[in-house]
């Protein structure tokens, strides 16, 4: 088969066999047009108001998933804000702003550094030999056995 410079074969055409098929099984008809778009969002803390509304998730600190880690930030903020709010015991507006402003302030430097560096996963030399360890859930990330999955 011919190779075409610069398509998804040709880009994957270093990848074992069992990551590369999925992408020789789409083919040109099976790709997706427009193509998905992804967005990098970053904050600093205080360029969020701190109230009695907050985010978490996507909303704060949406990124590119070349790093596999927007949804465990999203998690995270989430069990990090129930955490707060089951400690609050108070109806105090301004307890209640500083509660969630210092899970704001952590959630959105957590959440910033991530897209940042998921917006750059793919570029040198941060990709291939050079990259940077992952940390999912505070651990390094690791190969599983094999498991076959039937569909
Ligand atoms: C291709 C791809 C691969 C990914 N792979 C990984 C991965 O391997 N690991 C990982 O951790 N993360 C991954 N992610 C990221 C992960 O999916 C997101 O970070 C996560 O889903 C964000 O969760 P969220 O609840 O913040 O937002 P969302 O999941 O986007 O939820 C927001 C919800 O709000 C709804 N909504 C929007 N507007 C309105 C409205 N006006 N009214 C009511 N509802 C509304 C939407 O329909 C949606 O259901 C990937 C993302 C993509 C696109």
């Amino acid at each position: 088969m011919k190779v075409i410079p610069g398509t998804a074969i040709d880009k994957t055409k270093h990848l074992p066999p069992k990551l590369r098929s999925i992408v020789e099984k789409t083919g040109p008809q099976g790709m997706k047009h427009p193509p998905i778009h992804f967005w990098t969002l970053t904050m600093d803390p205080e360029m969020l108001p701190k109230s009695r509304i907050t985010l978490l998730g996507d909303a704060a600190h949406c990124m590119p998933s070349f790093r596999g880690e927007g949804g465990f930030h999203a998690l995270l903020d989430a069990l990090k804000l129930g955490k707060a709010l089951a400690r609050l015991r108070t109806n105090d507006t301004q307890v209640i702003k500083k509660v969630l402003g210092d899970y704001q302030d952590e959630m959105i430097e957590r959440g910033s550094k991530a897209s940042a560096w998921s917006s750059i996963a793919l570029d040198e030399p941060w990709s291939g030999a050079n990259a940077g360890p992952s940390i999912v859930w505070g651990l390094p990330v690791v190969h599983l056995p094999e498991e076959k999955v039937t569909l």
